[in-house]
């Protein structure tokens, strides 16, 4: 059961759990590619090498005693030296090579050789000193080529480490990504947020400030540097603070708490230093640390070392912030789904000292929220989205948007160019419950009992006053649940009284008195309705102050003072307070289960009526389900203005 305020559902569950889909890694195809580039610019340079080098050995090579004889017989012309190498010109033409001594003259060498005077004189000796290019390329090649090799190998490695994300060669560079303001794809504006009404109020004074600073600062107002940003997962904080900076036409840094956490110790800190440097030259700007919850949770709290980091980190941030001059036009944006375990000390005056709360969208949002994101698909006539709006309560806009993507996938597998209403009302399910599993078949038996099962909490959800009514029934397992009623609330509602409380309670229980009462044994399936019941139960009594004998007092754990790690559960109440929380819980369920029971009892026809039909088709729509209710007496509890539903 998803915890969507206002949304409820049951849910049985008969052990079927997802398989974590194991992610194994490919083989890194661009590594083995660049590695095969590489071997084949050093084989190139090798052969080119060993090339040049044998260029010079082309020629026939002669002893110096030969070269002595060959000089004396008068056959030899001329002889350049060049180094150590000789070249050795015939009288017929052709041409040897040889080497002379080391460090000895040529004249010595042939003196030494007994050649004569004469002879000597017969040949041109030329002393060639101009070691051309090819000579310092040959001598030097060897000790060039393997320097040049090493340093190719170390920036081919330091960008494959780049590329596996370790970063090892940018240490302390700031991950964030940037948003230029000329940037017109990316650009999001107010637009593109659909309700919020408030929040766009309330950062509409920061555009203000952003786009024309000088009016505020001559009049020595002083801005807020920093805005938080909450709200549940999916409610657009994010796309919020981007559309700030859209608005205002200013840079946009962004980098989420998580990816200050997950680096290397002493970095965290270093990296904030790099991104509020980056805004600070191209401000006015921006900066948006998501998930803010992820650094900034209460310090001193943590047990063992890791902490540190994210101390150092959070602490960086303060900093930074302190240190803003008034003009500096650089504002800083974070966002969270849990401001209650954010350290006080970010939410200083000076700090985030401004506070937007984005709420999930009611049904006018909704409706507004999904059109933004239809915008781009096209649409069969018969598409409604205000019935869409009115039966997603608790959807958040991240929701909405995957149900308009979820409906034109359908559409797309059947092959329609068009996205029809049915694909949408189909999406519904699909993102509040996951996809359905036609595969997963029910035994006969398990058939039958799922299908009492849920018509047990349906029809206690339709006998009893302040239970919402009933949308749809199955016993079509949908992610991990074997059945499903779906009820939808008759308005969006943000309070709920004791008496809800109550009876949603009774109809969660409604599965577990059924296959108790009418089976005489009790399955796995009811294990999560009865620990929605039992939660559902202790938030009245610890929470909400409604139960008769602890009054009007919560009994809340504290957030914020943690006592060790953050996961502790710490009471703030005696042993004794705690043993009546829990005889009080037994109670509620005690009397919601004899409340069941006895509407069990009472309808028994009416629950063999709406359990046959299901066993037969499935699944059952609200219009089929209040048909049966009619026929047993029952008045359905429904919306008036429902009637646009064809
Ligand atoms: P959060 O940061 O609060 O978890 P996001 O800003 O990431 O939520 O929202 C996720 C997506 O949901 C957005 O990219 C957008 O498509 C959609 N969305 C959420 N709220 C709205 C809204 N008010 N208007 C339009 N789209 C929205
Ligand atoms: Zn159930
Ligand atoms: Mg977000």
């Amino acid at each position: 059961m998803a915890d969507k305020k206002g949304t409820k559902i049951i849910i049985t569950k008969r052990g079927m759990n997802g398989k974590g889909g194991s992610k194994r890694g490919a083989p890194n195809e661009s590594f083995v590619r660049q590695a095969m580039l590489a071997l084949v610019i050093f084989i190139i340079l090798t052969s080119v090498y060993s090339a040049l080098s044998e260029n010079k050995n082309k020629a026939p090579q002669l002893s110096l005693s030969e070269l002595s004889q060959n000089v004396s017989a008068g056959l030899v012309t001329s002889i350049s030296v060049k180094g150590e190498d000789l070249l050795i010109k015939y009288k017929d033409g052709t041409e040897k090579v040889s080497k002379k001594e080391e460090g000895t003259a040529l004249t010595t060498s042939f003196a030494n050789y007994q050649v004569s005077k004469e002879a000597l004189n017969g040949v041109a000796v030329s002393i060639d000193n101009d070691r051309g290019l090819g000579f310092w390329v040959l001598s030097l090649a060897p000790i060039i080529l393997p320097i040049l090799f090493v340093v190719f190998f170390l920036w081919f490695i330091s960008r494959q480490v780049k590329g596996a994300g370790m970063q090892a060669f940018t240490f302390g560079q700031s991950k964030a990504r940037m948003i230029h303001p000329d940037d017109k794809v990316s650009r999001i504006t107010f637009k593109d947020v659909a309700g919020a009404k408030e929040a766009k109020e309330e950062l509409s004074e920061i555009v203000d400030f952003l786009k024309n600073p000088k009016k505020f600062l001559d009049i020595g107002a002083r801005i807020p540097k920093g805005i938080l940003l909450m709200g549940a997962p999916g409610t657009g904080k994010t796309l919020l603070a981007r559309a700030v900076a859209g608005e205002a036409g200013v840079a946009f840094f962004s980098i989420s708490g998580s990816e200050f956490v997950e680096m290397f110790v002493g970095v965290g800190a270093s990296r904030v230093r790099d991104l509020f440097d980056m805004a600070k030259k191209s401000a006015p700007a921006i900066i948006f640390v998501d998930e803010i919850d992820a650094v900034g949770r209460v310090r001193g709290g943590g047990m063992g070392g890791g902490n540190d980091e994210r101390e150092q980190t959070l602490n960086q941030i303060l900093v930074e912030m302190d240190g803003f001059e008034p003009n500096e036009k650089v504002i800083v944006m974070a966002a969270t789904n849990r401001p209650d375990v954010l350290d006080p000390a970010l939410l200083r005056p000076g700090r985030f000292d401004r506070r937007v709360t984005l709420d999930l969208p009611d049904r006018a949002d909704r409706e507004e929220i999904l059109k933004i994101h239809s915008r781009t698909k096209p649409f069969a006539e018969d598409v409604v989205l205000a019935l869409i709006a009115e039966r997603t309560p608790g959807f958040s806009g991240a929701d909405l948007y995957s149900l308009m993507n979820e409906a034109a996938i359908l559409a797309a597998r059947e092959n329609r160019t068009q996205v029809a209403q049915y694909d949408l009302i189909r999406s519904i399910e699909k993102v509040m419950l996951g996809p359905e599993r036609r595969s997963h078949i029910l035994s006969k038996k398990e058939k039958e009992l799922t299908a009492y099962h849920e018509a047990g909490h349906a029809l206690i959800a339709s006998v009893l006053p302040y239970a919402d009514p009933v949308h749809k029934i199955s016993i079509i397992s949908r992610g991990r649940a074997a059945g499903y009623v779906l009820k939808l609330p008759l308005e969006d509602r943000k309070l709920q009284s004791k008496k809800e409380f109550l009876d949603d309670i009774t109809v969660a229980l409604g599965g577990y008195v059924v296959e108790k009462s009418l089976y005489g044994d009790v399955t796995t399936g009811p294990s999560n309705d009865l620990q929605v019941a039992s939660a559902l139960a202790r938030d009245m009594v610890t929470k909400y102050g409604m139960s008769e004998k602890l009054g009007p007092i919560t009994f809340e754990n504290q957030p914020g003072r943690p006592m060790f790690g953050q996961n502790f559960e710490h009471h703030e109440y005696s042993e004794e307070v705690g043993a009546k929380i829990d005889a009080e819980v037994n109670k509620i369920i005690d009397d919601s289960l004899k409340r069941a029971q006895k509407v069990i009892n009472d309808y028994r026809e009416t629950l063999n009526d709406i359990a046959t039909r299901l066993i037969e088709v499935e699944t059952i729509e609200q219009k089929e389900f209040e048909e049966i209710l009619i026929r047993n007496k029952i008045k359905p509890k429904r919306k008036l203005d429902l009637e646009h539903q064809k």
